[in-house]
């Protein structure tokens, strides 16, 4: 066996260091050794599980070994930390072991609902519920990436569902236990197919999610149609500390993007950033030609193959109606079948921000035999086609007005700059109006930078829940940048952008 050698090993926490760099050499695992510096911070996590006082032994080499190899996959400090006790010592040196030898094995140990430690004092039900929510976010996020490549499915025996993901279907089901209901979070699909349904509806069930002291009642965790996770749940999965700004999607993206541009280096690459923007919001769906067209006509002709791979997908024939692909005549997007043939017999507008979402108009039908068709990937439409619905509205009516507007300046500053830092404008459509304030509580981003700092709130959300704009700003922070922010419809931003030439003749 490998670890003949160090069974009865003993050392300090620079030894234990030193064999740890010592053991990932010798087991060849492609995995960075830890600095002192951490392992000592995983001793005061407990990830290192030896009584404070005594030396580290061989259990510690193992679970030094363990937690390198989870962080590795994306797992958490904190989600380390409650499955490694679950291993016994022979358990993790074969897990090791096979991780060594490139089988990826599965970490998830066998505990079940009953095990889980009961809480201690008297907790109130809304913490339960909000811990249940921040781990469905969290676990949703994971999932989501390994279903991403296409490999994957999801399946209900499957142990390699995220750890997350499996301990909010364990606290889920018991508020549902706990309201006297029979467990409706046992089941995998279910759990998922609901969060495409904003917590506090009918669909949960979960009275505790409807209460008005509940935060996240009008949170969606998965957009309905394009079945990605929402910027609501990346927010709310943010809330516990060590989630990390890198596991959201928005974030990722965002980086493909300025990785991709800045390849072209100095101006250019501000230049491709918006262009490239604007390409996700105003085609979505587009004919290789003109896509190539645009490339050409944007000097982005470099960055081509990335675009292609990393942000359109072919159209797949099961999305064609009659053979054609069908564009919606409000966001110029894909529309897809929809069962419903009487209201949606020429498809649905899967944009949920979209006004072809609930009345569906073809602007033009494609063929796909005269030109080769491509959508853009499901997370470009969540993230950027979708929220460009608004965002191109204002910069559209502001360009119109003669007004000095910039889209997405400097590498998404904001969306839209009037008259350089004299006004920045960012339009939002988070559907919780109290995850919105949260996010902007942390940073308002790039609207630091301008004088005047709007932030445009899309009027279907109001429309959906007229207190949105009141139960927003009453989460924000009085002090500080979020204070500083001017909060307005959509539609009350275009009526001021329409009105600025003539106060500016006064
Ligand atoms: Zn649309």
């Amino acid at each position: 066996m490998k670890f003949e050698s160090v069974r009865q090993w003993q050392g300090t926490a620079d030894a234990l260091t030193k064999e740890l760099k010592h053991q990932i050499k010798h087991l060849r695992l492609s995995v960075e050794p830890p600095a002192l510096r951490t392992v000592r911070a995983w001793r005061a996590k407990q990830l290192l599980s030896q009584p404070k006082g005594e030396e580290f032994g061989f259990r510690q080499i193992l679970e030094g070994l363990a937690t390198i190899l989870l962080l590795k996959k994306g797992w958490t400090l904190a989600a380390i930390a409650q499955v490694l006790p679950s291993f016994s010592a022979d358990t993790l040196e074969l897990q090791i072991l096979a991780e060594a030898q490139g089988q990826d094995p599965t970490w998830l140990p066998t505990i079940t609902t009953t095990s889980l430690p009961l809480p201690t004092g008297h907790r109130p039900p809304t913490d339960l519920a909000e811990d249940a929510v921040v781990l469905l976010a969290q676990g949703i996020i994971r999932q989501y990436d390994r279903v991403l490549p296409g490999q994957q499915i999801v399946r209900q025996e499957d142990s390699t569902l995220p750890p997350e993901l499996y301990q909010a279907m364990c606290k889920l089901g018991r508020l549902y236990i706990e309201e006297g209901q029979c467990d409706r979070a046992a089941c995998v699909h279910t759990v998922l197919d609901n969060a495409r349904y904003p917590l506090g509806s009918e669909r949960w069930g979960l009275g505790i999610f409807s209460q008005s002291d509940f935060r996240f009642s009008n949170a969606t965790i998965i957009d309905p149609d394009l079945r990605v996770p929402t910027s609501d749940c990346a927010e709310i999965a943010n809330l516990s500390s060590g989630f990390g700004e890198n596991n959201v999607i928005e974030h990722r993206l965002y980086t493909d993007l300025c990785d991709a541009t800045q390849r072209l280096g100095g101006r250019r690459q501000h230049k491709a950033y918006t262009a490239l923007r604007e390409l996700f919001g105003r085609y979505s769906l587009i004919g290789q030609r003109q896509l190539f067209d645009y490339l050409v006509d944007n000097d982005l002709t470099p960055l081509q193959g990335m675009i292609l791979d990393n942000f359109f997908d072919l159209v797949p024939d099961i999305w064609l109606i009659d053979g054609l692909a069908n564009r919606c005549a409000h966001c110029g997007t894909l529309m897809r079948p929809h069962p419903n043939n009487r209201l949606f017999s020429e498809g649905r507008c899967p944009i949920r921000q979209c006004i072809g979402h609930e009345l569906p108009k073809v602007s033009e039908k494609l063929d796909p035999n005269e030109d080769i068709l491509r959508i853009a990937k499901p997370q470009i439409l969540t993230y950027w086609t979708g929220p460009a619905i608004d965002e191109l509205a204002i910069f559209d009516t502001a360009r119109q007005n003669g007004l000095d507007a910039e889209l997405y300046p400097e590498s998404d500053l904001c969306d839209i700059a009037i008259n350089e830092k004299v006004i920045g404008i960012d339009a939002k459509s988070y559907t919780s109006p109290v995850t919105l304030a949260l996010r902007l509580n942390r940073s308002i981003g790039g609207l630091i930078y301008y004088r005047r700092r709007i932030l445009a709130v899309s009027d279907r959300l109001i429309e959906d829940n007229p207190s949105y704009i009141s139960t927003l700003k009453s989460t924000l922070d009085k002090k500080g940048d979020a204070a500083s922010l001017e909060i307005m419809s959509v539609s009350s931003v275009i009526e001021f952008l329409q009105k600025i030439p003539y106060a500016n003749q006064t």
